[in-house]
């Protein structure tokens, strides 16, 4: 048996470790077991993922205190142009249509934005935070739960977070259902140095197989989000740089000039899955182990900053009992229907733009178009898709 602690956060990847700062801010005891050894997090080698953190996201992480650390990390996206390649019709967010100092959100390099974390929680915490194991189990008790590891570990707290991504074991344990669906697709993420500045800008390129999406991590280095369907992704992953790095170009009208890898080629199979709750009871789960979407919308981390935004403003109001059954039902009830909407909105997009029946594809040439022209109607787009 090891000493209580308030919270033990099962999962050590950026939900968990988010979580983990965040509560130990508030002056609660916080355990984090996760696998993964600290050097390997932070020696991890390049695996081609970015990821976009949204202007709504930079708010709650402001809002904990953690912007700042943050922030140098990554790069700000400074204008958004979304261009369906069938209808050759487009929309160019600018710069004023969302009125902020990081006016749409930042671009990290994944491996980087997990390194700032763990280093913000080691910095903030020490050591002795980290277990490096592996949750088998779980028993509950009068008014606590006790956690059981693979190195046989019992870790009692008032509360046990689920941030272990989308194959949760804690789910499992929780026996929380899961609702799952494939989309045939697979995203290709690679990272390329350029001649041509990005200026800042993602450019969404909404392509017969699948979007494809730029995301600036330094004006000479961007991060590439490309879906396919799983046997192009195949062929042009382990096909020769150079097929790739033509496709791409053609893609992107050769805007960012002469283009090298910066890494390997990673793939990921696309699919979407809902956990049918986020708690039970002294337990709730955060990010990829409550839901997990499609990139098209760079959705998938900013919903998981959002599920810790709540679950920590909820529990900052009950500190001498994190796992309340006031702030669990409470929690539910702020997130469960929200990510619902943005899990149906992705889903939709994500069909919407790989469909090529020629009345589908009228219809959003005609909206993108209605959209770039009409200002009050484009600034409220961007403003509520920059945000979860
Ligand atoms: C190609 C691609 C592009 C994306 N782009 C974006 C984007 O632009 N913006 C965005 O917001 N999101 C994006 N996402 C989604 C985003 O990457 C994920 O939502 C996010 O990384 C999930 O983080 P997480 O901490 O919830 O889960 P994970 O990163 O999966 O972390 C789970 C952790 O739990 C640990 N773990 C597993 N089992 C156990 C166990 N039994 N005991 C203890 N620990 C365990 C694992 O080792 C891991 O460290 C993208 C995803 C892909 C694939």
């Amino acid at each position: 048996m090891t000493d209580a602690s308030d919270v033990v956060v099962v999962g050590g990847g950026h939900a968990g470790l988010l979580t983990a700062i965040a509560l130990s801010d508030l002056g609660l005891s916080v355990r984090v077991v996760e696998p993964m050894p600290e050097n390997a997090i932070r020696e991890a080698p390049p695996d081609g993922r970015a990821l976009a953190l949204l202007a709504g996201s930079i708010d709650h992480l402001t809002a904990l205190g953690l912007w700042d650390d943050l922030a140098p990390f990554g790069a700000p996206i400074r204008r958004v142009e979304v261009l369906d390649v069938g209808s050759s019709s487009k929309v160019a967010y600018r710069e004023n249509d969302a009125p902020r100092t990081t006016p749409f959100g930042q671009g990290f390099e994944n491996r980087v934005l997990r390194r700032a974390l763990l280093d913000l929680l080691l910095a903030r915490t020490g050591r002795s935070v980290l277990l490096e194991d592996r949750i088998t189990g779980i028993e509950r008790q009068a008014a606590k739960i006790v956690v059981r590891t693979e190195q046989g570990r019992d870790l009692p707290a008032k509360l046990v977070i689920g941030a272990d991504g989308r194959g949760s074991k804690l789910r499992t344990l929780a026996r929380i259902g899961l609702q799952r669906w494939s989309y045939g697709h697979a995203a290709l993420g690679l990272i390329v140095r350029h001649s041509t500045d990005n200026g800042g800008a993602v450019l969404e390129r909404m392509r017969p197989g699948g979007p494809l999406a730029t995301l600036p991590l330094r004006a000479d280095r961007t991060g590439i989000t490309w879906v396919e369907t799983t046997e192009r992704a195949q062929v042009l992953a382990n096909g020769p740089p150079s097929v790739l790095l033509g496709e791409l170009s053609d893609a992107l009208d050769g805007v960012l000039g002469e283009m090298q890898l910066d890494g390997p080629v990673g793939m990921w199979p696309l699919s979407g899955q809902h956990a049918e709750r986020y708690v039970a009871p002294r337990l709730a789960l955060v990010g990829d182990a409550a839901h997990g979407v499609h990139p098209i919308h760079a959705q998938g981390f900013n919903m998981g900053v959002a599920d810790v935004a709540a679950l920590v403003g909820l529990i900052r109001r009950n500190l001498s009992d994190p796992g309340s059954p006031d702030v669990l039902k409470a929690y539910e009830r702020m997130r469960r229907g929200p990510n619902t909407r943005v899990i149906w909105l992705t889903d939709g997009l994500a069909r919407l733009f790989t469909n090529d029946l020629v009345p589908l594809a009228r219809a959003r040439g005609a909206a993108l178009t209605i959209l770039d022209r009409i200002t009050p109607l484009r600034r409220l787009a961007i403003q509520r898709g920059m945000r979860t």
